[in-house]
């Protein structure tokens, strides 16, 4: 045991021969002794044990050996080494700051932790978890002391950042830190001196019912300008005012102090189809907000306050990113509902109206990418499966249908056949020209 107690002294007086190294930055290099101690009560106590052991030297006679040892503790600052030193008619030596921190801990890092609280003041947050940039040049220093020495019960300057300030912030805040999911991060950058905090992203997620006809799911930018602002869209940049996405979005925004949101819908709509039934599911990805703890049900009530007659939101809640990936994914394979009106050629019964439809169930229809959209979509071939079409209302020359299909499938040209495109088709089937008055989103299948 006694060798071992020697083992780490032996290396302790090689480091501080290589370098003057504060109590934290000795201590560190022995990180991995001992349990519940900080570095720099580890870099206190060998130093204290040194001192006694240059003390008993010198009883012993050994005065060269003896001084030799304290000039080493003197230079880092070690007050008992100085004047033990003086006591027995030495000349004092004087401190030689940290050659491997510089200082960092000593002032920098405080500095840095209070730079952070003072940020994460403009924030709300449950946990946190701290990282730092630290400058290359220490990185190397310590990497070459410890490999020079043979020492490897060391941990990194890093990790000790990291330590200490997380400590630090969560006894002056009272959060947690977390290093699974942690609400934000706090980076100390000791390159520039300066701190930076970025907060997770939070997703709700809701369903939407688009009231109203003429209003786009996404922003569409004005084609002329792209987007600048020009006469031709009274330089607002936007082809429509408003869309579903900026509705939500917006008060959204607003309630969490977010820099910027994404708006990611179950499938999407055309601009003059209208969203009823229980609506169609969405996600808002809040980007750098500042509020995380927002009442859902009074932002609920302010969104729809607002977008009265428009739009509607339903069931906000919170949710995780992972619902994206799965929003987009099943949004090609869920069952979706629509009410359709058709207007047809000539007028046609009931009677064939019912046969046509029931020849349309349980189909699944061949659908090469719709002429409206060729221009922006690559020509595929679909295979669609339509559950049901169901005639609900007939009149002269206009009746309805609901039609319950996979997602993804093209209802107008289910309708018109989009010139044989799409097959088989109410056209094909009926050998009557039709033309869709009104297309309604029932239903969307939640994922
Ligand atoms: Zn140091
Ligand atoms: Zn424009």
């Amino acid at each position: 045991m006694l060798s071992a107690a020697s083992d780490i002294l032996d290396k302790a007086v090689k480091l501080l021969e290589k370098a003057s190294l504060c109590d934290r930055c000795l201590g560190r290099f022995f990180a991995g002794l001992g349990f519940a101690l900080t570095n720099k009560a580890r870099g206190e106590s060998i130093k204290t044990m040194l001192l006694l052991a240059a003390s008993a030297s010198l009883r012993e006679g050994d005065d060269k050996g003896a001084e030799g040892l304290l000039r080493l503790l003197a230079r880092t600052g070690f007050k008992p080494a100085n004047e033990l030193l003086i006591k027995v008619g030495g000349t004092p030596v004087d401190a030689v700051p940290c050659e491997l921190c510089l200082g960092m801990f000593d002032s920098a890092l405080e500095a840095m932790v209070s730079g952070a609280l003072s940020s994460l003041s403009n924030y709300e947050f449950g946990s946190f978890l701290v990282g730092c940039k630290v400058p290359g040049s220490i990185i190397e220093r310590e990497d070459s002391l410890r490999s020079a020495v043979g020492i490897e019960w060391g941990e990194s300057i890093k990790r000790e950042v990291n330590r200490e300030a997380g400590l630090s912030i969560a006894s002056r805040t009272g959060k947690t830190p977390d290093f699974q999911r942690p609400d934000l991060l706090v980076v100390l950058n000791f390159h520039k001196m300066s701190v930076e905090v970025k907060p997770f992203p939070i997703f709700v997620r809701g369903r939407y019912r688009k009231l109203v006809r003429g209003v786009p799911q996404s922003r569409w930018f004005c084609p002329q300008c792209r987007g600048k602002g020009c006469s031709a869209c009274n330089w607002t940049g936007k082809r429509y005012q408003v869309s579903v996405e900026e509705l939500v979005t917006q008060p959204l925004m607003e309630a969490f102090g977010a820099a910027k949101a994404k708006f990611h819908g179950a499938g999407r709509e055309d601009i003059d189809v209208r969203v009823l039934g229980p609506g169609r599911p969405f996600v808002v990805e809040l980007i750098e907000p500042r509020k995380r703890f927002v009442n859902l049900e009074q932002l609920q009530g302010e969104v729809n306050r607002r977008c009265q007659g428009v739009i509607e939101v339903a069931d906000l809640s919170y949710a995780d990113k992972s619902l994206i990936g799965m929003l987009k994914l099943s949004a090609r394979v869920k069952r979706k509902a629509y009410r359709v009106l058709v207007e047809s050629e000539e007028a046609i019964s009931r009677e064939r109206l019912e046969a046509a439809a029931a020849a349309l169930s349980n189909v699944t229809v061949k659908q090469r990418t719709p002429t409206r959209v060729l221009h922006r979509r690559a020509d595929k071939l679909r295979l669609k499966k339509v559950h049901e079409v169901k005639l609900t209302r007939v009149e002269d020359g206009v009746f309805e249908v609901v039609v319950k299909c996979q997602g993804g499938l093209y209802v107008k040209e289910l309708v018109h056949g989009d010139g044989g495109r799409t097959t088989p088709s109410l056209q094909e089937l009926l050998g009557v020209k039709l033309k869709v008055l009104e297309l309604d989103v029932v239903d969307v299948e939640t994922p």
